[in-house]
């Protein structure tokens, strides 16, 4: 490593991590007239894209590669206390991505323009130096006027409140049956009927043709499993939810993840002219693990204010009312397990799914809300306000 103070090169813009936040952004800039000229680097440990992530979200006009969708489901299912739910969508699709489309698409688009440099390298840290973001890196020091980055926990981090911290872990199979199982049109959103051992806990099921689908499952909880323990449910799972033994089916490819489900507000800078993006930005949204929706809204507002010579948006991700919401949540899923999937069940039992879409992504407003709230057990949040209260009354 290099640790003298030369700087290799100066860029207008550096954009450290090329994942779903970097691209995004490199995507959105070279989109852009007045920035498509500006010298960038993308800096990412490996460049090669991956099959490793399987990107799903609903309808939103910001997606700028619709030509990327892998698959579209008009109907979702939820089953909560032997009970199965499904609807079709009206408002909204589910749709998918997968991590390598979206990286092979974009950095092909990186590769060919003239403006941007592409530099495969370990991220060290980042400071600042007069008006500059610095980079560093194992092949040296880069500075630009603005620096955003996905690949590196903020500093400040540790420092912020911290009440709830639990995780969303999972490990999924992607497999191939020898007989029709699945309807490629209904996605299984939550299939909470299975054993509650670890915290709550389900299965989700994205059916890609009628013998293809990956098969997740999925925890809420702060302990992380072993692989054979999750393979061990997924086996079980198979087995009783669709009489398939090991002989019947074969996996071509895993998926795992662990996202953080936390109440800490996330730093919008790392340091002065580094702004923190993606998960490392705290666009996550806590109670449900979604970010790739919000990702690309922040991707647009960041064009956006460079655009027009503004100050990058430093808003957080979630209104104060959401806040709430998510920390009363948090606060059940983390103590209730039975409470939590009698949410769910009545969550969708007695709201329309495009209606709790529409919640989820915070696009509800607070008469929907308290209509939501009316079919939901009340004791349980009344509860979590009481022990919240500390953080409730003080901005969240
Ligand atoms: C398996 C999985 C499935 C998910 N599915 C969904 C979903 O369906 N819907 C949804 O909304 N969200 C989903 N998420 C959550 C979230 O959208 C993703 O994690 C998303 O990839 C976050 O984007 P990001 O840019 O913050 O991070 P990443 O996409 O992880 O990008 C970070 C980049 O930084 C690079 N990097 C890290 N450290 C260094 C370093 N020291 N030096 C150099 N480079 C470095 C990495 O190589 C990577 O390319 C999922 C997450 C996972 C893990």
């Amino acid at each position: 490593m290099d640790s003298s103070n030369k700087i290799e090169q100066t860029f207008d813009y550096i954009i450290a991590g090329a994942g779903a936040s970097g691209l995004s952004l490199l995507w959105n800039m070279l989109h852009s007239d007045v920035l498509n000229s500006k010298r960038i680097l993308l800096v990412d440990i490996n460049f090669k894209p991956v099959n490793d992530k399987t990107w799903c979200f609903w309808d939103d006009s910001n997606i700028p590669f619709e030509e990327l969708i892998y698959h579209t489901w008009s109907n979702l299912e939820v089953s909560a206390l032997s009970e199965r739910m499904n609807e079709d969508l009206k408002k909204y699709k589910y749709h998918c991505i997968r991590s390598i489309d979206y990286a092979e698409k974009i950095l092909e688009m990186g590769k060919a323009s003239d403006s941007v440099t592409m530099l495969e390298s370990k991220i060290i840290d980042f400071e600042s130096e007069g008006n500059q973001g610095i980079i560093i890196t194992d092949q040296g020091k880069f500075k630009a006027d603005y620096i955003f980055q996905s690949a590196l926990k903020p500093p400040g981090l540790v420092n912020e409140k911290l009440d709830v911290s639990l995780k969303q872990h999972f490990l999924g199979w992607e497999i191939e049956t020898n007989k029709d199982l699945f309807n490629p049109g209904r996605a299984i959103f939550m299939d909470f009927d299975i054993p509650q051992t670890d915290g709550v806990s389900f299965f989700y099921t994205l059916p890609f043709t009628k013998r293809k689908a990956l098969i997740e499952y999925t925890l809420f909880s702060d302990k992380l499993l072993t692989d054979e323990e999750y393979e061990l449910e997924l086996i079980k799972y198979l087995q009783t939810k669709y009489n398939l033994k090991s002989s019947d089916f074969t996996v071509s490819r895993r998926e795992k993840g662990n996202i953080p489900m936390e109440d800490r507000r996330y730093p919008f800078m790392y340091c002065d002219h580094v702004y923190n993006m993606g998960t490392a930005g705290g666009l996550t949204k806590p109670t449900t693990g979604y970010t790739f929706t919000r990702i690309q809204r922040h991707a647009k507002e960041i064009v956006n204010s460079l655009e027009s010579g503004s100050p990058i948006p430093t808003k957080r991700a979630s209104t104060y009312r959401f806040r709430i919401y998510d920390m009363m949540l948090l606060y059940i899923l983390d103590q209730q397990t039975d409470v939590s999937i009698q949410i769910f069940h009545d969550l969708f039992q007695k709201n329309s799914f495009d209606r709790i879409l529409q919640f989820l992504e915070e696009e509800t407003n607070i008469v929907q809300e308290l209509k939501i709230f009316y079919t939901l057990p009340y004791t349980p949040f009344f509860k979590s306000i009481w022990k919240m209260k500390h953080r409730i009354f003080s901005g969240a």
